[in-house]
């Protein structure tokens, strides 16, 4: 599988943010240790056994909009769950070359535009950690869509909001079910990041051409 893309055949880049252009240690330390350490003490429970709980809802939930949704573990939890995310910020990191990647893009007459499944206020805490939100012609989370990206309906709407080609777009995700929602719906160019969380081993990327270094796509 090679990325058999040539940038004057794109108008449109469609780049996700967690575990794309961010490292996506940070989300998994916070689903996986933080929230349940947290919940766990609140519960009386061990964070290991609050982890059992919540990963068998989460299983339940993935993919969906809710399971992305902070105000649903809000209320489903008993705590602000947002509020919990400062205790992990410093972990909020731009991936190998990322920026380079979107300074990149910026120098090229192209439409950039950030779709993610994050809830719009961690897409503003974390724009405003990065600062990376001046190199977006648009910032779409799924929450102002209505439908998660894994669904047909996300990117139906989502090209009634800013028109765009789906021919001549390139979406770059770290997630397989999203990049196979987005080439049944007809995005011509889609690839994968390889490596999404700085602290785990590179994923098989299956079907899509994997992004080892986005210094490779500096052409
Ligand atoms: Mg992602």
């Amino acid at each position: 599988m090679t990325a058999t893309f040539e940038w004057n055949n794109i108008d449109t880049v469609l780049l996700d943010m967690d575990g794309t252009l961010l490292d996506l240690y940070f989300d998994n330390y916070f689903w996986q240790v933080l929230l349940p350490k947290h919940w766990g003490e609140l519960q009386g429970i061990t964070a290991t056994q609050a982890l059992q709980q919540l990963m068998d809802w989460y299983e339940k939930e993935k993919g969906k909009l809710p399971w992305y949704c902070l105000d649903y573990w809000t209320d489903r939890l008993g705590f602000d769950v947002f509020a919990l995310n400062s205790h992990a910020e410093h972990l909020i990191k731009m991936r190998p070359y990322a920026e380079s990647f979107l300074q990149h893009l910026a120098a090229k007459d192209l439409n950039v535009v950030l779709v993610t499944n994050a809830y719009q206020k961690l897409v503003g805490l974390k724009m405003e950690i990065t600062g990376i939100d001046s190199y977006f012609d648009h910032i779409i989370s799924s929450h102002d869509i209505g439908y998660a990206k894994e669904e047909q309906e996300f990117w139906h709407k989502l090209n009634d909001r800013i028109s765009f080609c789906k021919e001549r777009a390139l979406l770059i995700d770290d997630n397989l079910t999203v990049l196979r929602s987005a080439k049944q719906y007809g995005i011509e160019h889609c690839l994968a990041i390889a490596k999404p969380d700085s602290q785990i081993d590179a994923q098989d990327t299956m079907e899509f051409y994997a992004i080892h270094s986005f210094a490779d796509l500096f052409t």
